[in-house]
């Protein structure tokens, strides 16, 4: 198979799986037990929330292990605004979110607190103005995410951290997810007050990931239940899948800036393959993250281009794949250039350090034999 999907996943690393079965074999007890076997796995669980903070270069911290993404977005913005319900809030967030995201500040826009969606050029990137426009001393929460995993826009955070920064009761929330262990930052995460990782697109395992916060910030917590993670994230505490998950970071972002020189050299070759070819548009511009490249074939819908690739088991996707069973105009691609037409017929290709020039040859072949 030829696959071009890593932002949707990716493959689980050998390291990561052998270490998840090594934990699940030898230390299975409840870390919450207070005999020695519980305390040698909660030792091994701190361990995990210490290693992803040093990795990541964070002070004054702390870490929440999650179900993955979605719920540390959830638990983020929840967390904050469910301190704040019937009090006539603001709450901003952009248009091109994932709806892990959007589907929070819908609800709550429902709930009363009144909600700024910002708009983005024709780049993906979200207006400032309309940010400093609506920010005020009456908005709780700006969320925005850093890398998007439709188009690759890298959003610019060291901005979005000054404007945010003049407002004290204003928490910052970044979802980092398509950004992690693939981009070097260029600010300083210490600066943002929480942010979302998840761990099956750095290799890791599937429903896993965490929620960083600042520790002075006030969060409530979504479940309700015993007091694990201080109970804001309550339930037994999966050890062998924070060591996954911390694994996994580790490993990443050890070959960080290597891979990316290299996916940044594939993305170009790939750029340049494509010119020429009637009736393809790029959509992600060129200073965006290297590992997705959006492109329109004008002509075809982006379900029937999947499937017909499909047949060459070659793999890309419409859009997020968490939405990709409801058919509508691809949210990120028209709100950058507002063109229905190159909504429905865009296509994330997706690259990663194990991708080849080969498998990008083969696409091409198939995309210019195409009736
Ligand atoms: N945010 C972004 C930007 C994503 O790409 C995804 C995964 N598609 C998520 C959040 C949700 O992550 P998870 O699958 O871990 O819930």
């Amino acid at each position: 198979m030829i696959y071009f999907d890593y932002t949707a996943t990716s493959k689980p690393n050998e390291e990561v799986l052998a270490l998840y079965q090594k934990i699940n074999a030898d230390y299975w007890s409840n870390p919450s037990s207070i005999y020695k076997a519980g305390v040698i796995t909660n030792n091994l669980f701190q361990k995990c929330e210490k290693d992803i903070l040093e990795v990541l270069n964070l002070q004054n911290k702390k870490i929440y292990f999650t179900s993955g993404a979605t719920e540390a977005n959830n638990l983020a913005i929840y967390g904050i605004c469910n301190n704040y319900l019937n009090q006539d809030k603001n709450i901003i967030t952009t248009k091109i979110e994932h709806p892990s995201v959007m589907s929070c500040f819908e609800d709550l826009e429902k709930k009363g607190f009144k909600v700024t969606y910002l708009s983005v050029d024709e780049k993906g990137i979200i207006n400032l103005e309309e940010l400093k426009q609506n920010i005020n001393n009456n908005t709780i929460l700006v969320s925005t995410m850093w890398v998007n995993n439709i188009v690759g826009t890298i959003e610019p955070i060291e901005e979005v951290i000054k404007i945010v920064k003049q407002y004290p009761r204003c928490k910052l929330h970044v979802d980092a997810v398509q950004g992690i262990g693939k981009i070097k930052p260029t600010f300083d995460f210490n600066n943002v007050d929480m942010f979302t990782l998840s761990s099956h697109k750095i290799n890791g395992l599937k429903s896993s990931g965490a929620l960083i916060i600042n520790n002075k910030i006030n969060l409530q917590g979504v479940l309700k239940g015993a007091t694990q993670q201080e109970g804001i994230r309550p339930g037994t505490i999966d050890v062998a899948l924070s060591a996954a998950t911390t694994k996994a970071l580790k490993l990443i972002t050890a070959s960080r800036d290597k891979h990316y020189i290299y996916v940044k050299e594939l993305q170009k070759y790939f750029r340049e393959q494509l010119k020429n070819i009637p009736n393809v548009l790029i959509n992600s511009s060129e200073d965006a993250s290297p590992y997705i490249l959006n492109i329109s074939i004008l002509n075809t819908e982006s379900e029937t281009f999947i499937h017909y690739l499909e047949k060459y088991e070659i793999y890309v996707a419409a859009g997020s794949a968490c939405n990709s069973k409801i058919k509508k105009p691809e949210k990120t691609v028209y709100a950058m250039f507002h063109d229905e037409r190159r909504a429905v017929t865009s296509l994330r290709i997706s690259l990663s350090y194990v991708t080849t020039k080969e498998e990008i040859d083969e696409f091409i072949k198939r995309l210019k034999e195409f009736k």
